[in-house]
C-alpha cells in the first residue's frame, strides 16, 4: 500500500538540497512526537458501538500543536502521521506560534443521524479531552467535520473543564455565534484563490475569461470557486465523491452553493456532461487545476498528460512526488498545499488570539489581515524558490526546515 507519510518524508529530503539543517532536527522531524490511539464505546440508535481515534502531534517546537480532526472512511494513522507533519511546516511557513498536529476518525458521517453524530463527536471529545487544551493542543474542522461539531466539541470540553471559567480557545473553526472568527469559514479556500491571483501577477495574466477545473466542492473548494468566479474565472470542471462534471460555459458557482444548501452530493446535479473519471477532469484544458479534496489524487500518468498552466493545492498532498518531478520538467507550476492551503490554519489563529483576548475582531479587520498575510506569503516563497532556483514546494519546505531548524540551534547548539 502506498504511504502519504513516505510522501512527505520524500518532500523533506527533497528540499534538503537546498538548505543546510541540523541532522538532529532533521532526525525528531522524521517521527511524530506523539501518537494517540484511543478507543471508546458509543450509544447509537442500532445499539452500542466502539469507535477507534486518533491524534498525533507532530511537533511543538514553534508553539502548542495545531491541526485539523477528518471523519472519513479512509482515516488510518500513516495518513494522519502524514497531516500532522505537513501542519507543522505550514504554521512554520506562515510565522504563527504553532506546532503540527492531526486526528480524526474512520467513520463515514453519512451513514449517521443527527443524533447518532451529536454522541459520536461527545464521545471522541471525552476521549481527546487530555491530550488538546489551550496552550496544549487546538483541533480544528477538517473533512467531515464542521463548525457545528466544533462548537459542541467545546462545549463538551467545558462540561469536563469546570471550574477554571469557559474554555473557548482550545478548539478554532466554531461559528461566530459560539466564539468563532469571522471569516475563519470562507478562509482556506479564499486562501487558495488568493494565490491563484499572486501567481497571475506573477505572470503577468488576466484572469478575467480564464478557465480553472475543480475537484472537491466542500468548505474549500466552494469558497476557492467563489472568490475566482468573482474574479472573472469560469470553473468548466469540477467533482466530488460521487461526480465529475464538465460544462465548456462554465458553471454557476453562486448556483451550486444554493444548490448544496440542500443536497449532500452533487450526482443528482444535471447540469454538464458527466466525465468518465477524475483523470479526464484533469486532463481538461484550463489554466488552473484546484484538488481540493483528498491527498494522492494527481499521479505520475496524470501529470504527464495535464494541460493547465498551474496547479494549486487546496487539498493536502493531492499530488505525488512523481508527479511533481514531471510538473517540474514540463514547466507547470505547482503552488503547495502548506502555501496555498495556510489561510484556515492563519485565521484559526485570530480566532485563537480573539478567544484568549476575549476580543471581537470585525469582518474587515480579518479579511485584510487573511489577504495581507497570503501575499506575503506567496510572495516569499515565489522569492525564495527563485533565488535557490528550486520548486515552491522544495522553497516552501526550505523556509519551514529553516525556521524549525533555527529553533533547534538556539535551544542546543
Ligand atoms: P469537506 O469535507 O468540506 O469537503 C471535501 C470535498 O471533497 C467534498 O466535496 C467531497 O465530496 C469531496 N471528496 C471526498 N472524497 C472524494 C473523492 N474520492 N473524489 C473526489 N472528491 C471527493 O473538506 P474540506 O474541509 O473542504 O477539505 C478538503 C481538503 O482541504 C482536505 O485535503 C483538507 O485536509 C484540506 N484542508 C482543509 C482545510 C479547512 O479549513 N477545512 C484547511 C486546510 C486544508
Amino acid at each position: 500500500m502506498s504511504s502519504v507519510f513516505k510522501n512527505v518524508k520524500v518532500q523533506m529530503q527533497n528540499a534538503l538540497r537546498f538548505c543546510k539543517i541540523h541532522p538532529n532536527t532533521q532526525k525528531v522531524l522524521a517521527t511524530p512526537q506523539n501518537r494517540i490511539l484511543f478507543s471508546f464505546p458509543v450509544q447509537l440508535s442500532k445499539g452500542m458501538d466502539v469507535l477507534q481515534g486518533y491524534r498525533v502531534q507532530h511537533n511543538n517546537w514553534l508553539g502548542p500543536y495545531k491541526g485539523g480532526l477528518r471523519f472519513h472512511p479512509d482515516v488510518n494513522l500513516d495518513e494522519v502521521d502524514a497531516l500532522a507533519s505537513w501542519m507543522t511546516y505550514k504554521c512554520a511557513l506562515q510565522d504563527l506560534p504553532f506546532g503540527g498536529a492531526k486526528g480524526g476518525l474512520a467513520i463515514d458521517p453519512s451513514k449517521y443521524n443527527k443524533e447518532d453524530m451529536d454522541a459520536i463527536v461527545r464521545q471522541f471529545t471525552r476521549g481527546l479531552y487530555d491530550h488538546v487544551g489551550s496552550n496544549k493542543d487546538i483541533p480544528a474542522p477538517d473533512v467531515g467535520t464542521n463548525g457545528n461539531m466544533m462548537n459542541k466539541m467545546m462545549d463538551e470540553y467545558n462540561v469536563i473543564h469546570r471550574g477554571t471559567g469557559h474554555v473557548k480557545s482550545v478548539f478554532t473553526g466554531k461559528s461566530v455565534e459560539c466564539g468563532g472568527s469571522h471569516v475563519r469559514e470562507e478562509a482556506t479556500g479564499r486562501g487558495v484563490a488568493l494565490c491563484v491571483e499572486q501567481w497571475a501577477f506573477d505572470q503577468n495574466i488576466d484572469l478575467e475569461g480564464k478557465t480553472f477545473v475543480l475537484q472537491g466542492f466542500g468548505n474549500v473548494g466552494k469558497y476557492a470557486a467563489k472568490v475566482l468566479e468573482e474574479k472573472g474565472m469560469k470553473m468548466i470542471g469540477m467533482a466530488d465523491h460521487s461526480v465529475c462534471l464538465y460544462n465548456p460555459q462554465g458553471f454557476s458557482v453562486m448556483e451550486l452553493f444554493e444548490y448544496m444548501r440542500s443536497n449532500s452530493s452533487l450526482k443528482e446535479y444535471g447540469q454538464g456532461t458527466a466525465l468518465k473519471s477524475k483523470d479526464e477532469l484533469f486532463d481538461l484544458e484550463c489554466d488552473v487545476v484546484i484538488p481540493a479534496a483528498l491527498e494522492m489524487q494527481i499521479s505520475e500518468e496524470n501529470a504527464k498528460t495535464m494541460k493547465c498552466k498551474v496547479i494549486v493545492e487546496g487539498a493536502n498532498g493531492p499530488v505525488s512526488p512523481e508527479a511533481d518531478e514531471i510538473f517540474a520538467q514540463r514547466n507547470i507550476q505547482v503552488v503547495p498545499d502548506i502555501l496555498a492551503n495556510s489561510g484556515g490554519v492563519l485565521v484559526s489563529y485570530y480566532e485563537w488570539v480573539q478567544n484568549k483576548h476575549e476580543e471581537v475582531w470585525s469582518e474587515q479587520d480579518v479579511r485584510e489581515k487573511l489577504d495581507y498575510k497570503m501575499g506575503d506569503a506567496y510572495r516569499k516563497i515565489n522569492e525564495l524558490s527563485k533565488n535557490r532556483n528550486c520548486t515552491m514546494r522544495e522553497a516552501a519546505f526550505v523556509y519551514s526546515l529553516e525556521k524549525l531548524d533555527n529553533v533547534y540551534r538556539k535551544r542546543n547548539v
